[in-house]
């Protein structure tokens, strides 16, 4: 293992045979070749490390072999190959546009580019990064490029097609080079391994591919750092250690609390990665893509979208086994919606925790059997507990297939007993749980509304936050904005001050004062509360005068100071 040499260079691919995971493309530049079909310009666009400038100088070999071979590849023996293949050809030239990006550096090309070669038939110029040229020496470069001289051929390569100006992609033809896929890195990674006398698990691999996101040669260079780290015996466990990857057995161990509902367990795991030092964003986009992965396993059609050794692929088909569709779908949008919203949370951490207690009570409502012992925090969108266990059943089955709702939601909030449940009601926790309650409540009939009297205290805060929940469901876009652009505000003795800015918006809130109001009493526990819905002008100018007027004016923003007023015996002179 001392001496050893990276990967990426020394197996680079000196046929178009074997090149990685671009077979379609390497058989037409084989078949223009033979056919002596050859264009003076070619693009060669994709992301990086897929092997475009590899082909580029396959290309330029090829072209210029002596003893071409039947199938198109060059012979790799005549003087002009092995030129090639020693890196001392004259009639190669390569250009890396990223750094060498001036008018001066064209014109030198460009001159260059007159001379015929001395051997062979072709002159090749490889400009990298082509995108990077200014657009002064895009300009030099594009008379060149109208009137080449027989002998030349410009290959242009680029990360970033869109970058490139239409003249110059009318001029050339274009080759769209395609992310390689994982089994065909993890193939090739292999077959290195086994070069190399290096011991490998295939998941190990396939870690790897998925770290490099398609390029073979970030595949290589990980593999090669990999291979140093671990003297040559390369595991799945070395390579997560050593890359920092999320082991996906975390999310085996928490989808499994999550399908039985056990939120402590959940959030204790995820207390686990986040310890590691787990960015939360990555364990967001990980669980979105695990749900994905597994969804993809419910399907042998889907089935070769997943892209692992088999008996990885045994793991997810189980679990998917075990979970329902509609707990798939929602836990990839939901997991999904909390990875697009992480950046703008306050609360980063209560986003994941909320979104793995939404996740286990999601099952608890399909899967009715679940170990009552093992639920630690009983459901916000609970059973219906009165119901008998056979009518319970069937209402939840419905429930999972999503037909209809029923009323499932409001009652059981009402109903649950205040004292139920391992937490107290003004725990921490249970308080942040309760925005959870997520479908709206519109849908409960009139009949329905013999709830029980509730009476929570809820803070300002609190307001808010179930204000913006409600706003996110609603499906108006225009509305939703207005909804998020109000602040309501709490006063005394449960009224909620909704002032909006137009008599229009006034209209609009009115209409839905019913919708809004079941909506906010369910989520902070208040069958209370009134809604003052207003149009204001000055709000935000409204300058309180004098004393009196100032606590008025405070106390209606936090009725908390009336109270505070008392317990000091305030008295204003
Ligand atoms: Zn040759």
């Amino acid at each position: 293992m001392d001496n050893y040499i990276v990967s990426a260079r020394k197996y680079r691919p000196a046929t178009f045979q074997s090149v990685v995971g671009q077979k379609s493309l390497t058989t037409t530049l084989k078949n223009a070749i033979q056919n002596n079909k050859l264009a003076h310009a070619y693009l060669f666009c994709g992301p990086r490390g897929v092997g475009k400038t590899t082909c580029a100088r396959i290309f330029a070999k090829t072209i210029n072999c002596q003893h071409p071979q039947p199938d198109g590849e060059a012979c790799n023996e005549c003087e002009s190959c092995r030129s090639f293949n020693e890196n001392r050809s004259y009639n190669i030239y390569e250009l890396d546009a990223a750094s060498n990006n001036s008018v001066d550096d064209i014109r030198s090309l460009t001159e260059q580019v007159r001379i015929p070669p001395q051997m062979g038939r072709y002159k090749v110029y490889i400009i990298d990064e082509v995108h990077m040229l200014s657009t002064a020496a895009f300009n030099a470069f594009l008379k060149t490029l109208e009137e080449p001289p027989h002998h030349a051929v410009f290959i242009l390569a680029t990360t970033e097609k869109h970058k490139i100006i239409p003249t110059i992609l009318s001029r050339c033809q274009i080759y769209d080079f395609s992310r390689i896929t994982i089994n065909d890195i993890v193939d090739h990674l292999e077959y290195v391994a086994k070069s190399e006398h290096v011991s490998v698990e295939r998941e190990a691999l396939n870690t790897i591919a998925q770290k490099a996101d398609g390029g073979m040669r970030d595949a290589l260079s990980i593999f090669d750092q990999v291979v140093s780290f671990s003297a040559g015996n390369v595991t799945y466990q070395s390579v997560i250690d050593n890359l920092n990857v999320l082991d996906y057995e975390y999310y085996f161990r928490l989808t499994a609390h999550l399908l039985a509902g056990e939120v402590s367990q959940s959030l204790l795991i995820l207390n686990e990665i986040l310890g590691k030092g787990f960015d939360g964003q990555h364990v967001l986009t990980g669980l979105a893509n695990f749900f994905r992965d597994v969804l993809v396993c419910k399907d042998p059609q889907t089935l070769v979208l997943f892209e692992v050794g088999d008996a990885v692929k045994e793991k997810y088909k189980n679990l998917a086994q075990q979970c329902s569709d509609a707990f798939l779908y929602k836990a990839i949008e939901w997991s999904n919606d909390s990875d697009l919203n992480y950046r703008y949370s306050k609360n980063k951490r209560l986003l994941l925790e909320l979104l793995l207690i939404r996740l286990c009570q999601l099952n608890q409502q399909s899967s009715p059997v679940a170990d009552k012992k093992k639920i630690t925090i009983e459901p916000l969108v609970p059973n219906e507990q009165t119901a008998p266990v056979e009518q319970k059943q069937t209402s939840q089955v419905s429930q999972a297939s999503q037909s209809s709702p029923k009323t499932v939601e409001e009652k059981p909030l009402a109903a649950r007993p205040a004292s139920s449940g391992p937490l107290a009601a003004n725990s921490p926790l249970r308080r942040s749980i309760k925005p959870v309650s997520d479908q709206p409540k519109e849908k409960a009939p009139e009949t329905e509304t013999q709830n029980p009297v509730l009476n929570e205290a809820f803070t300002q805060e609190d307001l808010e936050r179930a204000w913006k929940n409600y706003a996110g469901k609603e499906e108006d876009a225009h509305l939703k904005n207005t909804i998020l652009n109000i602040s309501p505000q709490l006063q005394a003795g449960n009224r909620i001050r909704i002032a909006v800015f137009n008599p229009d918006q006034e209209d609009k809130l009115k209409s839905k004062a019913e919708e809004i109001k079941r909506n906010l009493s369910g989520q902070l526990r208040n069958t209370q509360i009134e809604l003052e819905i207003l149009v204001t002008e000055d709000e935000k100018d409204y300058v309180p005068y004098g004393g009196r007027d100032i606590f008025k004016f405070m106390a209606e923003k936090n009725p908390a100071i009336i109270s505070l007023a008392k317990e000091f015996n305030l008295k204003l002179s």
